[in-house]
Order: structure tokens, then sequence, then C-alpha cells
């Protein structure tokens, strides 16, 4: 009805072309940007689109060139459990001081920042190891990491987990720096690890390779400062920098309500400052901060470039992942925040819509696909390995394949997260997604697809990538 209108053409007409596409549609129903635009198309207009989004790169003020000041990297460790994730966070927290204050007590808001001992520079970890977290941020939309530490345990290998924390890493286009943990171990054999990951076409530094790899223990300390340093050599090569005198923007890295205090969300700096005072905007909730606590518990009044600060004042719940900005007036704050709401209301959670087989070739007439992002699951390493060997070379000067993760097993939520935070298609061999996975998979409108012939894989996948090509040739 609304575009109807706008476009200035009988309701019935637009019902009809609508049809036309297979979409039956009311006169009251939203219709996604795809169809939008190929209906307008069919009246003779072009279509723009000015949404949520847009009023978020409106919100974030722009960096003042001048401005712009080297900021602390920020950093995630991940790796297979028992590996020493947080043994390695543990030891890192005890051992150098936290920015601003020393003493106190310690607790845990997600994330914190440490001056280093040795040399007074500054690091803000994650403090929720692991992956998973990592990605379900990113399937959100916030990219919170400048630099992946890759913990492997040298007296066990590279295992499954290790695999997929580097796939979800490289996914992301994050640095990784190659954490050699439990070397004060008597069965520890840290070769043994390096030439695992050369299996993995990962060679690293001391084998003549470009990845930063570092023995330590997480234990006993050893290798830390070292492994610090490198994280800080990673983050010179990518010039972080920030201009902290714009309006605060950045990411929700958690979120809780408590009874007396309201909710109580940690949220992690990227670029700009925000202080107590602040009307702040995060997902689709507003505030006025009331206060602002680092992680020993203390008050904080600025928070700037990669602090995080656990923040009181929000009027409702938001998630890991979501944005938040400082605007100039509540009014403003109120007004987006319902708008967005309202979004959220009529279209779900989910507002990015994900790319499935089907869906490919109209993407492709709409100019905006060109990468084919593929995770394959399957039965057995030798079938993974030829079905990603095939699809792989279904890549043609227009459309890159990328096979962003494999492993043998059945698709799991990591998988599902993946593949939201990627745009990807799952592809499975012989094997289904768990129950959860299968949820979620449901929930963040994540195409899975299950072959137990790999020519009829191979196939399905050539013939979407040529549906993708037709509207042109
Ligand atoms: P996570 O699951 O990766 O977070 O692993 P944890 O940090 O919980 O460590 C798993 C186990 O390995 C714990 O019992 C740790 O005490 C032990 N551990 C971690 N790092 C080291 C290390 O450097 N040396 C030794 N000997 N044990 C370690």
């Amino acid at each position: 009805g609304e575009i109807a209108s706008m476009m200035d053409v009988p309701v019935t007409q637009v019902i009809s072309a609508c049809m036309t596409l297979g979409i039956i549609a009311a006169i009251n129903q939203r219709l996604d940007a795809e169809t939008l635009t190929l209906i307008c198309e069919e009246f003779g207009y072009k279509v723009e689109f000015v949404d949520a989004e847009e009023t978020e790169t409106v919100l974030e003020e722009e960096d003042n060139p001048d401005n712009l000041q080297p900021r602390s990297p920020i950093v995630t460790v991940m790796g297979h459990v028992d590996h020493g994730k947080t043994s390695l966070l543990d030891y890192i927290r005890s051992a150098n001081v936290i920015a601003g204050e020393a003493g106190g007590i310690t607790q845990h808001i997600g994330a914190y920042k440490v001056q280093l001992a040795h040399n007074e520079k500054e690091i803000t970890f994650l403090d929720t190891p692991g992956h998973e977290a990592f990605t379900a941020m990113r399937a959100r939309g916030a990219k919170v990491t400048d630099v992946a530490i890759i913990v492997v345990a040298a007296d066990d290998a590279v295992m499954p987990q290790t695999k997929e924390a580097i796939n979800h890493a490289q996914a992301a286009e994050v640095p990784m720096i190659f954490a050699i943990n439990k070397i004060d171990k008597p069965g520890a054999n840290p070769d043994k690890v390096r030439e695992e990951l050369a299996q993995m076409n990962i060679l690293v530094e001391d084998w003549g390779g470009k990845f930063q790899c570092q023995e330590i223990s997480a234990k006993q300390g050893t290798g830390i400062e070292e492994l610090l340093d490198k994280v800080l050599l990673e983050a010179e090569l990518l010039e972080l920098k920030a201009d902290p005198d714009k309006r605060a923007a950045g990411s929700v890295i958690e979120s809780s309500l408590d009874k007396g205090k309201g909710y109580v969300v940690t949220m992690l700096v990227e670029s700009g400052s925000m202080k107590v005072g602040d009307f702040i905007l995060a997902g689709s909730q507003y505030g006025r901060i009331k206060a602002m606590h680092n992680e020993r518990g203390q008050e904080v009044s600025v928070a700037g470039p990669s602090d995080p600060v656990s923040v009181l004042g929000l009027n409702g719940s938001v998630n890991a992942g979501d944005r938040f900005h400082i605007v100039e007036d509540e009014r403003e704050a109120k007004q987006i925040a319902a708008k967005r709401q309202q979004l959220q209301r009529e279209q779900g959670i989910r507002a990015q819509k994900h790319v499935t087989l089907d869906e490919i070739g109209r993407r492709l007439a709409l100019g905006d696909f060109k990468e084919l992002n593929l995770i394959v699951k399957g039965d057995v390493d030798g079938s993974i390995e030829a079905l990603s060997d095939a699809l792989l070379k279904l890549s043609n000067e227009n459309i890159q394949v990328n096979i962003i993760h494999k492993a043998v097993g059945p698709i799991s939520d990591s998988d599902v997260l993946l593949a939201s935070a990627s745009d990807a298609i799952i592809v499975g061999f012989q094997v289904r997604p768990n129950a959860s996975a299968k949820k979620l998979a449901e929930k963040e409108e994540i195409e899975i697809r299950m072959y137990s012939i790999i020519y009829d894989a191979i196939a399905e996948i050539k013939d979407a990538m040529e549906g993708m090509l037709s509207p042109d040739i």
C-alpha cells in the first residue's frame, strides 16, 4: 500500500506485480529489499534504502584526521577446550596492572584492559574466550577484535576446535598469533604443533612463515611477556588509530539485569569518548549514563578508545554485539530507539537476510554478489576434501567460491554462527545438523544443504552459480 502510493499507481497493480514474483501480498504487507527493488523497477522507479543502518552511519560522527591518536589493540583468545585460554587470560590479568588503577577486586565484566608491567603499553582483552563468543558478536555486526591469540597445548595437538578457531579468525580477517602452551609439561612437543599447523598451510615465523608464534606456560608465566610484545608488534602493523574527541561509538560486550541497579551493560569503546551524563543509544534501547565502572569495580568518569566499561543507565536489555552510540539529545535517542523497536517487532530480530542457493541469481542481478562463502561438513576427511576441491574449482571471473570452514562432524551451532557472521551457506555431506544447530539455523535464516552424493552437491551449486550468471549473458 505504502509503496503504491509513493509511486502513485493503484495498489492492485503492485499486488499483481508481486504475484508474478510468486509473492501473495496483502495491502499492509512489508516486502523485503530485493522484492521492493524488483517491483519498483517494473514501474520505472529506482529504490534507494534509508533504514536503521543508515541512521547509524548518520549517528557515527566522522573522525577528524587531525585528532587521530594511536589506540591500544583489542585481543580475543581462542583455541581448543582445556588448552589454556582461561589460564592465559588469568595470568595476564594478575601479572599486569589494570589500566588506570591498581588494587581492588577484579570482577568479570566481559573485557579488561591492562597496562603491561614491563613496558607500560596497554592491551584490551575480551574476557570470554573462544571463537563462539567471537563469532556470535560478529554475526550481530560487531567487529571488536584486532588480533586473535590462538592457544594450542604442546602436550596435545591441533584439535578440531583449534581448526575452528583458525577458520573463524580467518573468516573475520583478524590476524592470528599462535601461543604454544603448556611447555612446562614433560610430554610437551611444540614442534609437533608447528608441524601440524604447517599441514594446514599455516607456517609460523620460526619456520620461515608469516605467523608469529610463541612458546608459553600459562601456569608458570613463561614466554608471556614475549607473547604480549608480539601482540603489540602485530598491532603496530595495523596502525590502529581512533579519534578520542568525537562522540563515542562501539559495541556491547555483555548485558545483565541487576535488581538494584537496573541494566548493567559492558561496552567497549571503539572510537570517541563518553562520560557520565551522556545520552546513549544501544541496540534498540536508550538511556542516560548514570555511572561507569571498570573491571576493578571502580568508578570511571570518562571512557575512550579501546576502553571497556560497565555502564549503568540504559532503559532496557541489549545483546552482545549490538552497536552503541552517544547521541546529542535525549529526544533523538528516544526516537531512534522507538523506530528500531518497531522494526524489530515487524521483522523479527533478524534484519539482515542471508544468502540462499535459490536467490543467488537475483542477488547477482542486483550487482551486490561477488563471493559465495561455503562451510563444508562431512562424515570423512576424504569426501570433504574432494567436495571442497571441486567446489573451489567452480570459481570463475565473476564469482569466487570460498570454503571458509571445513571439518568432519555434524553441523553445529558454531557452524551456523560462522555462516551468519560471514553470510555463508552450509553444505553437509552425509551429515545433518544437531537439534540446536537446526533451531539456530531457522532463527538466523541460514541455509543448510544436505547431500549424500558428491556429484549432486557440485551440480546443484554450479547450477545456482550459473543462474547467477544468466541475467547478464
Ligand atoms: P581452557 O578450557 O582453554 O580455558 O583451559 P584452562 O585455562 O581452563 O586450562 C585447562 C587445564 O590446563 C587447567 O587444569 C589448567 O590448570 C591447565 N593448564 C593451563 N595452562 C597450563 C600450562 O601452561 N601448564 C600446565 N602444566 N597446565 C596448564
